[in-house]
């Protein structure tokens, strides 16, 4: 697919700097380079130019670089020019490409080009998004090992397997006499069977992707006074949180984010979750609730006399949600700081006030967004986990109705949605919609 327009833009950040890049792709790109030159380029090579307007003035003299189609970002004929970072310059150079017959890109364009050219498979063209807005080392790292096609490997194994047994259904639909008997073989269910495990593998990289991508989101829950506010200054080094010992004090809900050791970590602390007539306190409790139905982890903060009572608080949580129970004011119990793993959740002691204990618990929430995740981890986004959840309800569904009544083309018709579902990460499936929200958050000029 090459486009008709060109575009073209500023593809180095506002304001000045020591260099300033420009981006041209499309067709018009030889034309512009030639005239820009004053000969044709040579592919691949940085050239010093004098870029001038139209009439021979002087605009700016820089680097030209000419890649041409299909080797290129976009896969289309592409120029770079590299001028000084001063943001008139480079509208000027601008200016003078739009009149040689570009237009000005909309965000994120360039890249859409390279997918809409099969360059990068969408999971890809988010993932150069999601290195550009990196917030820390780990997710720069994972958003780079999924630019590079870590994750969307991952998912073109799990389509090959789902097609062989599609493959495999389908044939003994289409010789119904021997329908029943093939449908039986052990194989098949094997073959399901594996195919949820590697699925399952996969949707957990993912989950953990996500984490990397926009770090992990901690929801501080507990009492009045148990200490929610004071962890979230010790953690976040200020006073960010007001810290009163009158109940109820944080109505609102507070975000704090955090880098600990290149994991960003997002927390929110939120009023507590007792029950009460104030309307004010109501609408915090409210929050606190919407909190932590969209939470990868509960902080749980306590202390010894309230635990037992507390952990109430923790037990209607979707099971996808971590739970940490932090007994804090451990200074006032003279216990000293400790760190269990207990069948329901982590738990920590700790003092938020003398900040004793308060490494473990810092260690753990490294660990759970993903620190340790070492090398191949990938990032990912919400959409895709998304994806990989439809995906496994609908292996789920092939799965009984096989079970139950082997029924092939029910299943048959399980496997192809979940194809569907599947296709939809990393683009084989999209629509102008779907296209249209990603692309348009990305920068100009990327
Ligand atoms: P929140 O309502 O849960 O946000 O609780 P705050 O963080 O406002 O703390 C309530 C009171 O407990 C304040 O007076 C804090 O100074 C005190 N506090 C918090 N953590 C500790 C701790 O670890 N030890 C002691 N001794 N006091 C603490």
């Amino acid at each position: 697919m090459t486009s008709a327009d060109t575009i073209a833009a500023i593809a180095s950040a506002s304001g000045a700097a020591g260099v300033g890049v420009l981006r041209v792709s499309g067709p018009a790109v030889p034309g512009i380079a030639h005239e820009l030159l004053g000969r044709d380029p040579d592919p691949r090579h940085a050239h010093f130019a004098a870029f001038r307007e139209s009439d021979g003035e002087l605009i700016d003299r820089g680097l030209l670089l000419y890649f041409p189609a299909p080797a290129s970002y976009t896969g289309e004929h592409v120029l770079e020019l590299q001028g000084h970072g001063s943001p008139v310059l480079l509208d000027a150079l601008l200016r003078r490409i739009c009149n040689m017959g570009a237009r000005l890109a909309r965000p994120g364009e360039f890249t859409e080009r390279a997918f809409l050219n099969g360059k990068l498979d969408l999971a890809q063209a988010e993932a150069v998004a999601d290195l550009i807005a990196a917030r820390s080392q780990a997710g720069a790292r994972a958003a780079l090992r999924s630019m590079e096609g870590v994750f969307s490997y991952k998912v073109y194994e799990l389509l090959q397997s789902l097609v062989a047994l599609r493959v495999h259904i389908e044939a003994a639909i289409d010789f119904p006499e021997e329908e029943i008997d093939f449908l039986a073989d052990p194989l098949i269910t094997q073959q399901l069977d594996a195919l949820r495990v590697q699925l399952a593998a996969l949707l957990c990289e993912a989950q953990r992707g996500v984490r990397l991508n926009d770090g992990l989101r901690v929801a501080i829950i507990g009492r009045p006074n148990a200490g929610k506010s004071s962890l979230l200054n010790a953690l976040a080094g200020s006073d960010r949180a007001i810290v009163t010992d009158i109940a109820g004090t944080t109505r609102d809900v507070l975000r704090e984010q955090l880098h600990l050791d290149g994991v960003a970590l997002e927390l929110a602390d939120t009023a507590g979750l007792r029950e009460t007539d104030d309307p004010v306190e109501q609408e915090g409790v409210r929050r606190a609730r919407g909190e932590l139905a969209r939470a990868d982890m509960a902080l749980l903060v306590t202390d010894a006399d309230h635990v037992e009572f507390d952990l109430v608080l923790l037990a209607d949580l979707p099971a996808s949600v971590e739970r940490l129970v932090l007994i804090n004011k451990i200074d006032l119990e003279h216990v000293g700081a400790r760190y269990e793993t207990r069948p329901d959740g982590v738990w920590v002691w700790a003092s938020a006030k003398t900040g004793e204990g308060l490494n473990a618990l810092r260690e753990h929430l490294r660990q759970v967004a993903g620190a340790g995740s070492g090398e191949g981890a990938f990032s990912a986004r919400r959409r895709h986990v998304l994806a990989l959840e439809q995906v496994t309800v609908h292996l789920e569904q092939a799965d009984q109705v096989l079970r139950a009544t082997r029924a092939g083309e029910l299943a048959a018709e399980e496997l192809r949605q979940a194809q569907h579902a599947l296709g939809e990460i990393t683009g084989t499936y999209t629509s102008d919609d779907l296209l249209g929200a990603i692309f348009s958050s990305f920068c100009i000029g990327k």
